[in-house]
């Protein structure tokens, strides 16, 4: 049985896609959506052996050998050019993620929509893909085994659209729908992160002060409030 979190990234999965799952290790997302109709094909991408080998023997398990190639290799290096409709990187750090999408552009040409989650400083998403020229399509923010999980789909077209109308570095830090939809686990998201700014905003207070300590308890205070406001 899928995680409640990767179950979360498949429901956006296209019906009919070619997959490619971008740091697969087990490549129990490829397989689901393959055996559930949702890829026709996949690509189970990992660039460290032993979740390559893990990914194999999945593979093989579940007799889709004929469905998914699982191929050794760092981020988008492993498509071919067009080859890819839908493109899935979870489990990472924003930061991570946002760079694999840097590397690979040149990959991205089939790729009708990107799912991607994750696990930190879904930030950094959002800003790769207002300045890719992908737009944001839908949020996803979740609680499993006590920690919180975004998830970004996005498709190329408009990318500055969902940011309209409201405060865009909010929304690049909050996400624009998250934000709008303000659910419980998005706002326990926030009041623990503002207890942490919190924190350190008074051990600065503490500590001796510094143009550059000033400089930084300015830094959290200007986001506690933001947080506040949202
Ligand atoms: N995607 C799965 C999930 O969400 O459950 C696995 C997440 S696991 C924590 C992250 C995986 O990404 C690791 O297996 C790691 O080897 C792989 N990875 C990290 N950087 C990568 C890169 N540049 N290219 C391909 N895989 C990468």
């Amino acid at each position: 049985k899928l995680s409640k979190r990767l179950s979360k990234v498949a429901e956006y999965i296209p019906e009919g896609s070619i997959l490619a799952d971008i740091g697969s290790d087990h490549a129990y997302l490829p397989c689901y959506a393959v055996i559930k109709g949702k890829a026709k094909n996949a690509i189970a991408g990992e660039v460290v052996e032993g979740p390559y080998r893990s990914a194999l023997s999945q593979v093989k398990r579940s007799g889709l050998d004929d469905r998914i190639a699982v191929r050794k290799g760092d981020g988008l290096a492993v498509l071919e050019t067009d080859e890819a409709t839908c493109i899935t990187i979870a489990g990472m750090g924003g930061g991570l993620i946002a760079k694999i999408l840097e590397n690979g552009k040149d990959k991205l040409g089939a790729a009708r929509r990107l799912i991607l989650q994750p696990n930190v400083n879904a930030d950094l998403i959002r800003i790769w893909l207002i300045n890719n020229g992908w737009e944001l399509k839908a949020e996803e923010i979740l609680e499993e085994d006590r920690k919180i999980y975004e998830i970004l789909t996005a498709e190329k077209g408009e990318p500055l659209k969902p940011y309209d109308g409201a405060d865009k570095d909010a929304g690049i830090l909050f996400g624009p729908f998250l934000m709008k939809e303000k659910n419980d686990v998005f706002i326990q998201k926030w009041e623990h992160e503002k207890e942490h700014w919190e924190r350190i905003a008074a051990q600065i207070s503490r500590g001796i002060q510094t143009e550059e300590t000033a400089a930084r308890k300015a830094d959290m205070l200007a986001q506690i409030k933001r947080a506040e406001e949202v």
